[in-house]
């Protein structure tokens, strides 16, 4: 009988253990799966915020002179010589920024001018909606004409928005415009292209030919196809506005200050 009673003891103690050591082994199964996910989940969302795009912004944006130190400028919006008479909103540092794409296409036509002894000089590059904002304000108050003399001698400035001098969107806003022309690295003269500027007539057309001398539409031609070889298309009516083919943000109007 007793040993009946011990024999029944250990089998039902083996049962147990065995039941204990199935238990002990899912827990650690359990474990194990459990990490598993963590550590996928975790490596996706590293991936995902290594790869992110996300939507557009200043981020995507770089100070032309932190990739080429020897780019002059002269901001005309960031100070009061330009068609306004006055610094325009949203110009808050005297800073080109444009975005990377477009630093990266004009850091290559700026290499091949320093090889020959030249540079390029910016004007304006990206330019904040609020600064276009700005100068439809402007535009629409006829009675402000400080500036006609320098920037729109032969044009009433009610047409300046007909003639597409001023629109309520510019490209600039997208990030990938710029305003420029050349300098001599040797002499810091800016080279003559026979119209400043911002001068809002026909005569600053890169095609025009009849009121400016051979050696200006020259230099207009070289700017122009220096840009173009690098992915720069050129505008009809400002020899010294280009804006990149493949911009980055076609559609994007970029609203953050300069600064
Ligand atoms: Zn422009």
């Amino acid at each position: 009988m007793l040993k009946n009673y011990n024999r029944k003891i250990l089998k039902s103690l083996k049962v147990r253990s065995k039941q204990a050591f199935l238990t002990i082994a899912t827990m650690k199964l359990n474990i194990v799966f459990k990490s598993i996910v963590v550590f996928t989940l975790l490596s996706f969302s590293t991936l995902s915020i290594g790869t992110s795009t996300g939507p557009p912004s200043k981020e995507d944006f770089i100070d032309l002179k932190e990739i080429m130190p020897n780019l002059r400028s002269d901001l005309r919006y960031y100070g009061d010589n330009n068609f306004v008479g006055q610094p325009i909103q949203g110009y808050n540092s005297p800073k080109a920024l444009l975005t990377k794409d477009a630093a990266y296409a004009l850091k290559k036509v700026q290499d091949e001018l320093e090889r020959l002894g030249f540079g390029l000089l910016i004007y304006d590059a990206y330019r904040p909606q609020s600064a276009t904002e700005h100068f439809v304000k402007w535009a629409e108050d006829e009675s402000d004409t400080t500036m006609k003399l320098q920037f729109y001698p032969n044009i009433d400035k009610k047409d300046l928005f007909a003639k597409g001098y001023i629109s309520v969107k510019s490209g600039h806003s997208r990030g990938s415009t710029v305003d420029l022309t050349i300098v001599s690295l040797k002499t810091k003269q800016i080279l003559n292209m026979g119209s400043p500027y911002d001068l809002f007539d026909e005569v600053s057309s890169p095609t025009h030919t009849e009121t400016i001398t051979k050696n200006q539409h020259s230099l207009r031609m070289l700017l122009k196809r220096r840009m173009e070889k690098h992915g720069w298309k050129s505008n009809p009516k400002e020899w010294w506005h280009f804006t990149l083919e493949n911009e980055p943000f076609p559609t994007t109007y970029f609203d953050f200050p300069v600064e």
